[in-house]
């Protein structure tokens, strides 16, 4: 599967982190580290903006982390008009930040800051695949 088929909308079909959709319609989400520096990059980069170096690898994100930051929006933009209200958040998975959306059905009467969740893939009805956030049960 392309990167085409990623989220609500995609802008772009080609790009050098494709395997990040190889990786979750696998079942697991993947950030990228740069090898000189360290530095862990969620959504994954390929080039790094700190010691300016290409050598990149693929580290798995664990599949439960923390809570940081949550809102629910009530607009949204072009491809999400149909979703609205929903939950979107910031969860921490191993010192790697994610953003992303709560599961539907959550709202923020659900959600405390510091809970623990899972990140899991999502497909949608028209076959477009993400990940969502739920509580870690
Ligand atoms: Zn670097």
């Amino acid at each position: 599967m392309g990167f085409e088929q990623f989220g609500r909308l995609s802008f772009t079909s080609q790009t050098k982190t494709s395997a990040f959709v190889d990786y979750l319609e696998q079942g697991d989400l993947y950030a990228t580290r740069c090898s000189p520096c360290g530095l862990t990059f969620f959504p994954p980069r390929t080039d790094c903006y700190s010691c300016l170096g290409s050598e990149m690898e693929w580290i798995k994100i664990s599949p439960r982390g923390k809570l940081i930051s949550f809102t629910r929006s009530y607009f949204a933009p072009t491809g999400f008009e149909e979703d609205v209200p929903y939950v979107l958040a910031v969860a921490e998975f191993n010192g790697t930040k994610v953003f992303g959306r709560f599961k539907e059905g959550f709202t923020e009467k659900d959600l405390s800051r510091g809970m623990e969740v899972t990140v899991e893939p999502i497909t949608f009805n028209d076959g477009r695949i993400s990940y969502e956030f739920k509580p870690a049960s």
